[in-house]
């Protein structure tokens, strides 16, 4: 099955590396024009003029998603074009054990990986509605799904993604606009980079696949639930994570 995006608009929040970067360009190679979003200038300068140099449309965009101003730089981003595809992508974790937790590691992790779906995702949906077709995909994670030790916050965040999307999705179906989210089990970017050499084993041990997943892996199912042919799927989760949970 060939995706095609073409004369499709795609904003990616997360897009300066790892797994949104991988997205940004996957939909981009699937014909969409693709808005890449983050805080590091450079990066998603970088990140924008590579896609572009390999023949496809991509524009660097600076967004702060915790940022006063979000909501205002996303209706500033819409008065220039529609976004038709939102990658709800960026995301952080700030790992402890619950009885040390800082307030400040939960709010941060809670702001960033659900506050912010919430304000991105209200404004682009208001003109997806108009436009009778839309699709927004959040990027959940199988710990939403299973809960990991040490981060309580982050599950939280990823577990209430999922009732976001399956909620939003009952809302706006019948606006031809749909709602899904990927669940990624664990991944090789700068997130799980840190782990040491004995940790990552373990964890492939553990994987069905026995392997982590590409950004690639991740990428390909999006563009899939952006696509056409994906116009019948909405409220679901699709668990990327090579059977690390089943
Ligand atoms: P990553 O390599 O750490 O990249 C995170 C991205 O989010 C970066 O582009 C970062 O860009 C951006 N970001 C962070 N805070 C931001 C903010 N306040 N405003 C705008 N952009 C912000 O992470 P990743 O591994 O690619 O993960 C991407 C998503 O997949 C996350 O939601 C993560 O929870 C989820 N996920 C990852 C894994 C995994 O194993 N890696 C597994 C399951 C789910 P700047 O720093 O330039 O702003």
């Amino acid at each position: 099955m060939k995706v095609d995006l073409t004369g499709k608009t795609a904003l990616v929040t997360g897009a300066s590396r790892g797994i949104g970067e991988a997205i940004a360009r996957r939909l981009a190679e699937s014909g969409a024009h693709v808005l890449c979003a983050a805080r590091t200038k450079a990066r998603v300068a970088e990140v924008a003029a590579a896609i572009s140099n390999s023949g496809f449309r991509a524009t660097g965009v600076v967004l702060d998603i915790t940022g006063p101003d979000v909501r205002e730089r996303v209706k500033a981003l819409l008065a220039e074009q529609p976004i038709d595809i939102l990658v709800n992508n960026a995301g952080i974790t700030e790992d402890d054990l619950f009885i040390r937790m800082k307030p400040e590691a939960w709010n941060d992790v809670i702001r960033t990986n659900l506050d912010s779906a919430f304000h991105i995702t209200q404004e682009v949906v208001k003109k997806m509605i108009r436009a009778r077709w839309g699709r927004v995909i959040n990027i959940s994670s199988v710990v939403g799904l299973m809960g990991n030790a040490g981060q309580t916050n982050y599950a939280a965040s990823k577990a209430a993604l999922i009732g976001f999307t399956k909620a939003l999705a009952l809302e706006i179906g019948s606006r031809n606009v749909t709602v899904n989210a990927v669940a990624p089990g664990f991944i090789a970017t700068a997130m799980t980079d840190m782990m040491t050499a004995e940790a990552r084993e373990a964890l492939e041990n553990r994987i069905a696949l026995k392997r982590l997943g590409t950004p690639d892996d991740v990428a390909w199912s999006v563009a899939f639930l952006a696509s056409e042919q994906a116009g019948y799927i909405t409220g679901t989760v699709l668990n990327v994570s090579g059977g690390l949970y089943t």
